[in-house]
């Protein structure tokens, strides 16, 4: 019994010697590292061809990958945590690019809940999209500003929320969800959804110009503007035009003078038209979106953020939404014809089962993309995405979506090849068997 236990503290010793061998007298003095080794590195953009890699991370970002030096082990000595993945696909922390972080409760029960009981349900929320392996997301609309500062200041676990704040729209648009009575069409009294920061009703250039202002003043990192029709809203038809080509460039240059951009909600070609054309970056759904419109997209560099689960048979679409299914698959097409920069965003919102299809996206969009167009839709061209806030990026200090060298060390470890079989990442509780944010470890289900 005795000589077995030395036996197993001497192979540990010799492990942990093998391991410390490898690291500098500079970097075991330093700031703590995490090291992962025994990787497969799919870097945002491809699989990288060496089968072996190791990372090391110190302060957040990766400081290095190099080829394997040590032999495999798993140890932990001083300040450094070794994790051995085992010859594991190596990812860069997915991007959601379309998310509702804030929105924990359908609009109904969200208007009488206590704020506080919404908060509590949105922190869930948070850490659960963490735990899928969305290291960062953008936030489309909802109060977040408090739900990022707590997670920013690690009280709670969460991605990294890039917010637009409350979402800009005119009278009867998408974002207008007061009741039709007097009392509540008055600037002066705004509804609940206003007050707590879910919508912004702003009519006229100057109006508008206030609403982004006060986006920008919360912290916003980019601005949410509804330009159309919308599904989930009370009073406005899906093929709707929203907001003059003057209010739409009065939002596109108060976002630009604070060195940001807008993003719209619009479905419908003269919609996402008319938003272009006043300088708008990203077009949100966009799931009627024709030929011609698409082609603008190309030419201009206009980001397209669709999604396909939740519009593509999640919901039974009928009523407004009729068109959506078949315009989702036409919109895919030449999105790819096109080469339009197309992100990763699902638009999940509103209740616990609906924000657990986050993952389903993955599969949902096979029938258009092959498993590396779609991984690189999460993590690089996401992050092509985030960086158009420029200044007002929240995280600008490293890359995003990629496995660099200075970049912010949030990464996931994979059971199985996501580049061959891209639904094992529907099973996030099972296939992720680490997620790392910003260097620190969030889970590790390795031995
Ligand atoms: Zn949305």
């Amino acid at each position: 019994m005795r000589r077995f236990s030395l036996h197993v503290v001497g192979t540990l010793i010799v492990s942990l010697v093998l391991d410390v061998a490898v690291l500098s007298a500079a970097e075991l003095n330093a700031a703590p590292m995490l090291v992962i080794k025994n990787a497969r590195v799919f870097d945002g953009r491809n699989l990288r061809p060496e089968p072996r890699l190791t990372l090391r991370i110190t302060d957040g970002k990766i400081t290095t990958i190099k080829p394997d030096e040590s032999p495999p082990s798993v140890g932990e000595t001083g300040s450094v945590t070794v994790i051995d993945a085992g010859g594991r696909v190596v990812l860069p922390g997915f991007i959601d690019a379309h998310v509702h972080p804030s929105i924990p409760l359908g609009f109904t029960a969200l208007r009488e809940a206590d704020p506080n009981y919404a908060a509590n349900r949105a922190a869930l929320e948070a850490r659960a999209m963490l735990r899928r392996g969305f290291t960062t997301v953008r936030d489309m609309g909802g109060p977040s500003f408090g739900l990022k500062q707590a997670i920013d200041e690690g009280l709670i676990e969460g991605p990294r929320i890039f917010p637009s704040g409350a979402m800009i729209s005119q009278t009867s648009g998408h974002g207008d969800f007061r009741s039709r009575d007097a009392a509540a069409r008055a600037t002066d009294s705004p509804d609940v959804m206003q007050s707590r920061g879910y919508g912004a009703i702003a009519d006229g250039e100057a109006a508008v110009l206030t609403a982004v202002r006060e986006q920008l003043r919360s912290g916003a990192s980019q601005i949410k503007v509804a330009a159309g029709g919308g599904l989930s809203s009370m009073y406005d038809p899906l093929d709707s035009v929203q907001y003059l080509d003057s209010e739409l460039k009065a939002a596109v240059r108060a976002a630009a003078d604070w060195g940001t951009y807008v993003a719209v909600h619009a479905y419908t070609p003269i919609a996402i038209r008319r938003s272009v054309e006043a300088g708008v970056k990203s077009i949100e759904h966009a799931h009627l979106i024709d030929e011609g419109t698409m082609k603008l997209l190309a030419d201009r560099g206009v980001f397209l953020s669709p999604q396909a689960y939740v519009f593509g048979g999640a919901f039974p679409m009928t009523g407004k939404g009729a068109a959506i299914p078949t315009g989702l698959d036409r919109m895919m097409k030449l999105a790819k014809q096109h080469k339009v920069r197309l992100t990763f965003g699902t638009d999940v919102f509103g209740a616990p089962q609906v924000y657990g299809w986050q993952s389903r996206e993955f599969g949902a969009r096979l029938q258009w993309f092959t498993p590396l167009e779609i991984l690189q839709q999460a993590t690089s061209i996401n992050a092509d995405l985030l960086a158009l806030s420029g200044p007002r990026n929240p995280y600008g200090g490293a890359a995003l979506g990629a496995l660099e060298q200075g970049a912010w060390a949030d990464l996931l470890v994979v059971d199985g090849n996501p580049l061959e079989n891209l639904r094992l990442l529907e099973d996030p509780e099972r296939n992720l068997r680490v997620i790392v944010k910003s260097g620190k470890i969030v889970k590790n289900t390795l031995p």
